[in-house]
């Protein structure tokens, strides 16, 4: 997946992105309930690249679970928001980065009914 295909996917972000010096200044807290949008495009990449190489073991067809049930990018979604809290959570814990923690939430999203923007955002 290259970067110029995820940003089609985000008209909502191209304003900002036309306006990189009013973009870099805005804040991004978790209050305002908005995701830094470059951080949201890095997580994009690197959940695709999760996809990719399947990685951690398994997270491949959770993913073809999810996207069967909301589409590719709602999936991707879920994906991002579980990479999100589990790098969270390591920092905020000082635990190593835990695949299965990751894995784990993508299983969770996969299983569940709930819309997958609302998977990890327990700590918000
Ligand atoms: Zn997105």
């Amino acid at each position: 997946m290259k970067a110029a295909d995820l940003i089609l996917q985000h008209p909502e972000y191209h304003a900002l992105l036309e306006d990189p010096a009013t973009a870099i200044e805005q804040e991004f807290s978790p209050e305002s309930g908005q995701m830094n949008p470059f951080l949201h495009l890095s997580l994009h990449l690197t959940v695709a690249e999760q996809v990719s190489i399947d990685q951690p073991p398994g997270l491949r067809s959770a993913y073809q679970t999810l996207r069967s049930r909301v589409g590719d990018h709602e999936g991707a979604h879920a994906l991002l928001e579980c990479l999100d809290e589990t790098i969270w959570r390591a920092e905020r814990h000082g635990q190593a980065m835990g695949a299965n923690a990751d894995l784990e939430c993508v299983r969770r999203a996969a299983a569940s009914s709930a819309a997958p923007w609302q998977i990890g955002r327990a700590h918000v």
